[in-house]
């Protein structure tokens, strides 16, 4: 048992795919949102002192930057949750013959966790993105969820000259759920590092959320995301990560080969 994980019920083997060394947990949406209201609840129920566990939402970009980031590979097999973000996800756990129920994204995540938050009272923290972006999608939020208690926005940075005074903010602030929107592998690896001292139940990285949220990027139309070609529409706005994506063939190519097999953490 990692030294970050708390005595929760664990996912065990069968519930996860492990893809070219990476976990991915075999989970719908509503399992994953079953999953965070468990863990608040149980810190709740602690008073607080229960440490904060991780929640990542995996994508072909992941996998690929994983087999040489050590430290990133690592905050993703130890996190609580690891959620199928990219359809490339969901193919290779389908070729692996170990599917999962559904891709889960971060934007959608955030959205019902923004439900769970207000019909349940917890309060959610919106970390990162450029200034002013998280104030938009909380806004965004509160108006899919209106009785949504944010606990607070701040753009900051994953520098670790900054990490003390935000987690400062944190603790101010009274959050049980941080989103961090710094992009990966930072914001994971930012989770990873500072997981024994947030002060909050849950901590997932959420990439491009609160630019989709906040209505600064348009997401592609749902047909689009419905037979996997988010990627393109999102290629099409944003032509700059055309090099980020080369990696996706790649990527494939390594699934057929390898499969399951990676490097250990
Ligand atoms: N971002 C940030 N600080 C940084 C780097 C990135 O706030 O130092 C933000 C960026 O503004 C964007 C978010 O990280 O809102 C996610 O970036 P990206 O779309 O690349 O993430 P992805 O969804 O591809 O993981």
């Amino acid at each position: 048992m990692s030294p970050h994980t708390v005595d929760m019920p664990q996912l065990n083997s069968s519930t996860s795919v492990y893809v070219l060394g990476v976990r991915v947990d075999r989970l719908s949406q509503r399992q994953a949102l079953d999953r965070i209201d468990a863990i608040i609840t149980q810190r709740r129920s602690c008073g607080n002192q229960l440490p904060c566990q991780q929640v990542v939402t995996v994508n072909p970009e992941f996998l690929m930057a994983a087999q040489r980031n050590t430290q990133f590979r690592c905050a993703i097999n130890a996190a609580a949750l690891v959620v199928a973000d990219g359809m490339g996800i969901v193919w290779a756990a389908w070729y692996l013959r170990q599917p999962v129920p559904e891709r889960v994204t971060g934007t959608d995540t955030l959205a019902e966790l923004a439900q769970l938050c207000a019909t349940k009272g917890y309060r959610l923290y919106l970390l990162g993105a450029a200034p002013g972006v998280a104030e938009l999608a909380a806004q965004r939020l509160q108006q899919l969820a209106p009785r949504l208690q944010i606990a607070g926005t701040y753009a900051g940075s994953p520098a670790l000259a900054e990490e003390e005074a935000i987690i400062e903010r944190l603790r101010a602030a009274q959050a049980d759920i941080v989103c961090v929107a710094y992009g990966a592998p930072a914001q994971d690896v930012w989770i990873y590092r500072n997981l024994t001292r947030l002060p909050v139940a849950i901590a997932m990285g959420v990439g491009g959320a609160f630019d989709f949220l906040s209505g600064r990027q348009r997401r592609a139309p749902r047909a689009m995301q419905r037979i996997g070609l988010e990627w393109l529409y999102r290629l099409y706005r944003e032509p700059w990560r055309w090099r980020r994506m080369l990696v996706l063939p790649l990527c494939a190519v390594l699934v057929l080969l390898k499969g399951h097999k990676g490097l250990e953490c």
